[in-house]
């Protein structure tokens, strides 16, 4: 029987996950549809779909939180992001996890080259997105991590809980000087609306990564400042990042792992 999945969100009109899906089970061989569920109240809409016989979501804006509320049992990387992006259903239960940051961190440092063991980290942005890399980035154990956010507080509340996690440094945009990282990663949304980030030049290390988590827009105006210093090594945009994190939940809900590499090529738009 053909088993279904899908992604809950809204608004999900420019949303890749079924093209993402829909090639790992034709690379895998498995029998399963994925679907965008557009809702305007997320627990109505997920009851209907298990009781359709869903047996697992992915979860979108502005859902994420929702999720964490209806699951009935949480993994650690959901339980310490406070935050949903995929649930699987066995019978009663709701088992949810938070593939984002793994995703991300994947991305990083497995496509890109770029280990961060020992490395110092700069994300910008402390909102769900960071909030979810918080752990995956602490575990590849680098030198430092310097979350800077407009909201100060916010970056603040991150160094307090995963500070005993790694070495965390939190603050706000000035906070940073003339501080340089070897991996500058934007995790805000300015670059949605076309903004840059509150970020200087000299964050960029010589042969640093620039990483935007937006995608699909080519070259930021944040991807553009870093390429401008001359000294970054790469730059990437976040559809590694999307393609990863289907992997995580792809190998969960099904048993095996695709190959993430011919659909992040598929995917990329330049970055020009
Ligand atoms: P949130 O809304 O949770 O957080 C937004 C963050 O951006 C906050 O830290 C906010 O700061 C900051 N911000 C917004 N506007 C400004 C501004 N003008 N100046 C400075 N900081 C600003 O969003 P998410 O964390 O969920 O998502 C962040 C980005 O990551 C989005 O663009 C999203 O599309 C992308 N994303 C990509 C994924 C992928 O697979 N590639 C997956 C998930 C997200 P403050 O706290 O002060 O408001």
């Amino acid at each position: 029987m053909t088993d279904r999945y899908g992604l809950v969100g809204k608004p999900l009109g420019q949303s890749k996950s079924p093209i993402v899906h829909g090639a790992f089970a034709r690379q895998t061989a498995q029998d399963l549809t994925y679907e965008l569920i557009e809702a305007d109240a997320f627990a109505p809409a997920v009851d209907r779909f298990r009781a359709e016989g869903g047996r697992g979501i992915n979860v979108t804006k502005p859902f994420k939180l929702d999720a964490f509320a209806y699951a009935t049992e949480c993994r650690e990387r959901a339980r310490l992001a406070g935050a949903v992006n995929c649930v699987k259903f066995e019978g009663d239960r709701a088992i949810a996890e938070n593939y984002d940051g793994v995703g991300l961190a994947n991305d990083i440092q497995r496509n890109q080259g770029f280990p961060m063991k020992g490395k110092r980290v700069l994300v910008l942005g402390a909102g769900g997105a960071a909030r979810g890399a918080m752990l995956p980035f602490l575990q590849a154990e680098p030198k430092l991590l310097f979350v800077a956010n407009r909201t100060v507080a916010k970056a603040t509340r991150l160094g307090e809980e995963f500070g005993r996690h790694g070495n965390v440094v939190t603050g706000g945009y000035p906070d940073l000087g003339d501080e340089a990282f070897d991996v500058v990663v934007n995790a805000t949304s300015c670059s949605m609306t076309g903004e840059l980030p509150p970020v200087g030049a000299a964050q960029f290390g010589k042969d640093c990564l620039a990483y935007d988590l937006v995608y699909g827009k080519g070259l930021t105006p944040f991807l553009r400042l870093a390429s401008e210093t001359g000294r970054t090594r790469a730059v990437a945009d976040g559809v590694g990042m999307l393609v990863e994190q289907a992997v995580e939940a792809f190998e969960w809900w099904r048993g095996v792992r695709p190959d993430s590499a011919p659909l992040i090529r598929q995917l990329t738009v330049p970055l020009a």
